[in-house]
């Protein structure tokens, strides 16, 4: 069994971490926020004290950070993982960030000598806590095949999607659907609360027809259908709506650098930056149902 080092132990790092300890590795997790940090001790992680102190004689470091300014903090700079750990360990970087850093992490990892993987999921909180992530790796070959031993613990599937930075653009263009069918989710549930039906009764029917889709499965914005929803918390947060927010800025940038019009991306965009301005960025991201129901504007 290994030791790995882990450094983001929020929402998704909390409970992937937890199935890599029931699997029997030793984990040794870092978190600059101590409520994280002592949730993941007590699922079986042990403390680390520092970056340098997670990373040191790992076989294998991950890293499940917020944004791309997150991810660049914790690997460059003296206290970092590129200053501090063996050029031996292998390096995952699982957080979903932008192609910028994503490749400025994959060219300093390359000019210092480490293997170092893009590998962002999806699959949300109820995904990491059930092991059945899936894990989009890109970088070299070989480094792939030797990520995905580590990986299987926390994945139902671990797909190679080529070259450096591949596996966040396979991330960012699952997301911007993702929102998308998130925004068109909520649309159809109020409308139908206010046509008369009941919303069970129109979640059993869209669950098995063509308006399916996992956003409908697992975050139905509606009270007391799906068990997952953050709706049935008061919206306490399974994927924030800033963290919404950004991997759809993420797809809108992406788009503006290939010139890609994303018409229907553009919009849904707009409205997450509408729950942003209004203070409900630390919400759930299906908070925009509020802006279909007229809560807020
Ligand atoms: P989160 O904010 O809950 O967790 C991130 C953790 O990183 C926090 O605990 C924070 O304290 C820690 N952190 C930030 N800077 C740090 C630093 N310098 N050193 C150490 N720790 C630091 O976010 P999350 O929901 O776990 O998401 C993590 C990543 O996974 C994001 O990129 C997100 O887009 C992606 N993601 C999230 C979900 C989801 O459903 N929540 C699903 C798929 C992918």
């Amino acid at each position: 069994m290994a030791v790995i080092g882990w450094i983001g132990l929020g929402h998704m790092g909390g409970p992937m971490t937890a199935n890599l300890v029931k699997a029997g590795h030793s984990v040794r997790g870092f978190d600059l926020n101590a409520e994280a940090l002592d949730a993941a001790v007590a699922a079986g992680v042990t403390r680390a004290t520092s970056i340098k102190d997670a990373v040191e004689g790992a076989e294998v470091v991950f890293t499940m950070l917020p944004k791309g300014a997150h991810a660049r903090a914790v690997y460059f700079g003296e206290a970092g993982v590129f200053a501090n750990a063996d050029l031996k360990t292998l390096l995952v970087e699982s957080s979903t960030i932008d192609i910028e850093s994503s490749q400025a992490l994959h060219d300093a990892a390359i000019a210092a000598g480490f293997r170092l993987v893009d590998a962002p999921v999806s699959g949300g909180i109820t995904g990491a806590e059930a092991g059945t992530l899936t894990f989009m790796v890109g970088g070299e070959a070989d480094a792939v095949a030797a990520a995905t031993t580590y990986i299987q613990p926390m994945a139902a599937n671990i797909i190679p999607t080529g070259g450096a930075t591949t596996g966040q653009a396979a991330k960012i263009c699952n997301n911007l659907m993702l929102f998308i069918n998130l925004a068109a989710t909520s649309e159809g549930a109020v409308l139908a609360e206010r046509l008369g039906l009941d919303p069970q009764v129109f979640w059993d029917i869209a669950s098995v027809s063509s308006g399916d889709s996992w956003a409908l499965r697992t975050w139905y914005p509606i009270e007391g259908v799906v068990p997952s929803a953050a709706v049935n918390r008061d919206f306490a947060p399974t994927f924030t709506a800033e963290l919404a927010n950004k991997d759809i800025g993420l797809a809108v940038a992406a788009a503006v650098a290939t010139d890609t019009p994303l018409e229907i991306g553009k919009h849904v965009a707009e409205l997450f930056q509408r729950l942003v301005d209004q203070g409900q960025g630390g919400k759930d991201c299906s908070m925009i149902v509020k802006l279909v129901d007229g809560t807020l504007a």
